[in-house]
């Protein structure tokens, strides 16, 4: 691929495999990969939070200290380094106060009182890391509403003539459903004029709302799927914000995002018992035995195994998970997994299901990045029930590793995971439209039934093995939108 030289530097409040709580981790740091090896220069801007340099000694400080104002208090900071290649360099915000901290947002249910300082503070340093470093990035790429405001101040400080030749800006919205909204006291911490807040800026309903800040003032939108970014500007997804979004409709692109195969792959991966391929299935057998012992399920590789891997919210329809499973499990064979944690009730709902019936279906509380590969591989089926999902990434693993999706026809779920009504010949799993306890439960009869015809079942799965949604593709869209927004379309 022709490439243009480019300096790309992206922002994020997580990054794998230093920090994640979410899809948003795995997808900035893929996206980062790819680019820098299909040519680009490629700098992250991340935080520096607990534990992360003393796991990874290979950071080190990039004798670069600073001093930042947020409202009327300067305060410092410093970049660590870690060069990942020759054109990958992750550049660490070190600021005890802001991310020495148990959490990365909050602790137990309880955001941190002060993320608008942190995130604005993070947003202030990879403007400076853009501003100052010797080869200066011609994009800047935010991630997320932790770093909203950063098109609004690129775009300030090109306007007012103190950064003229300021990057242009690129905004990816991993989730529309979190968009950082604070009272309107914290403006303070951005140290732009009063002037600038208004409804065509960071003002949400007497509130100041991070990500609005980007809609309005990023050079380009982009969000995490195709389906999702026709989504966002309805009413039903759009979160309060499809208005601008159907103003900026043009400059808004899905991208899916796409997986990183050396991570996971099924082959060579030392989180997993047994290897297996889509030519050499017979270790996925033995990884499902594995993990019923692991789990405490009645160890048979005949029974269709069903598993989850989710935040526990609202978002994931995870209460459908419940609904139905209390409906199917007296009367039918099937055994069901869940890794995941959030919402306390839910997380109660589940291991009270898991003590109804034992070796039938197991639940571990807690984020557990080996167990998650270990399960992937376990499972026959893979529940996602979502009722909205910008892209997801677990029914991508899950069709690499023969565990046949089943998913809400939303967002990303819709553009990867194919239903045999629209495609008999590529089906690799199945679709279903409301987002009911009902419609999961005849969904799930479906898989059943599949799982009861040899020749389906094989068919799905190795549909599922052999698609493609790596990073390469995908990340070659992004080099194309860069290029748009450098050089027009
Ligand atoms: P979201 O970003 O909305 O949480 P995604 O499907 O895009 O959902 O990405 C979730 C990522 O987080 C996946 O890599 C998934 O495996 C991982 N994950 C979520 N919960 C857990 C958990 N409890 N343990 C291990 N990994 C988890």
């Amino acid at each position: 691929m022709n490439l243009p030289p480019m300096h790309v530097l992206l922002a994020a409040s997580e990054l794998h495999p230093f920090s994640k709580t979410g899809g948003l981790a795995d997808a900035v740091a893929a996206l980062g990969q790819a680019a820098a090896q299909a040519g680009c220069r490629v700098t992250i801007v991340t935080p520096l939070y607990r534990g992360i340099a003393a796991k990874h000694p290979g950071i080190r400080r990039a004798g670069w200290k600073f001093d930042l104002p947020l409202g009327k208090d300067l305060v410092s900071g410093e970049f660590w380094q870690l060069d990942l290649s020759p054109g990958l360099s992750i550049w660490f915000v070190d600021q005890p106060a802001f991310f020495d901290r148990p959490g990365l947002y909050n602790e137990g249910q309880r955001d941190y009182a002060d993320n608008a300082q942190r995130f604005l503070f993070l947003t202030k340093a990879a403007m400076l890391a853009a501003r100052y470093h010797p080869e200066p990035p011609s994009i800047i790429h935010g991630h997320d509403w932790q770093v909203g405001l950063l098109p609004l101040l690129v775009h300030f400080a090109r306007v007012t003539g103190s950064w003229p030749d300021a990057p242009r800006t690129v905004f990816t919205i991993h989730n529309l459903a979190y968009q950082g909204v604070f009272p309107v006291e914290a403006w303070q911490y951005t140290n732009l004029p009063w002037s600038w807040f208004h409804l065509e800026s960071a003002a949400h309903y007497g509130q100041l709302n991070f990500l609005k800040g980007a809609l309005y003032l990023a050079d380009a939108l982009t969000t995490v799927s195709p389906r999702y970014a026709v989504e966002i500007c309805t009413t039903e997804y759009g979160c309060g914000l499809e208005g601008i979004l159907r103003r900026r409709e043009h400059d808004l692109t899905g991208i899916l995002n796409g997986v990183d195969y050396q991570e996971w792959n099924t082959q060579a991966n030392p989180a997993l018992p047994f290897a297996y391929d889509a030519q050499h299935p017979a270790g996925k057998a033995a990884n499902k035995e594995a993990l019923q012992a692991e789990m405490g399920l009645a160890v048979d590789a005949s029974v269709p195994l069903f598993g989850n891997i989710s935040r526990l919210t609202d978002q994931k329809g995870c209460d459908l998970i419940l609904a139905a499973l209390e409906r199917l499990m007296p009367e039918t064979r099937l055994q069901f997994v869940l890794l995941g944690s959030g919402d306390p009730e839910l997380q109660e709902a589940f291991q009270a299901l898991a003590a109804e019936y034992p070796g039938k279906v197991a639940v571990r509380i807690g984020f557990h990045a080996r167990l998650a590969h270990r399960i992937e591989a376990a499972c026959d089926f893979y529940l996602m029930p979502s009722r909205f999902e910008p892209c997801g990434l677990n029914q991508m693993y899950s069709l690499r590793y023969g565990a046949i999706p089943i998913v809400r026809c939303t967002g990303g779920l819709a553009d990867s995971v194919t239903d045999p009504r629209d495609d008999p010949d590529r089906a690799n799993g199945i679709h279903f439209h409301e987002p009911t306890a009902e419609a999961l439960v005849w969904a799930i009869r479906k898989a059943l039934a599949v799982h009861e015809d040899p020749e389906a079942f094989r068919h799905f799965r190795l549909n599922g093995m052999t698609a493609d949604f790596s990073w390469e593709k995908q990340a070659a869209e992004y080099l194309r939108l860069y290029g748009d927004v450098l050089h027009g379309p």
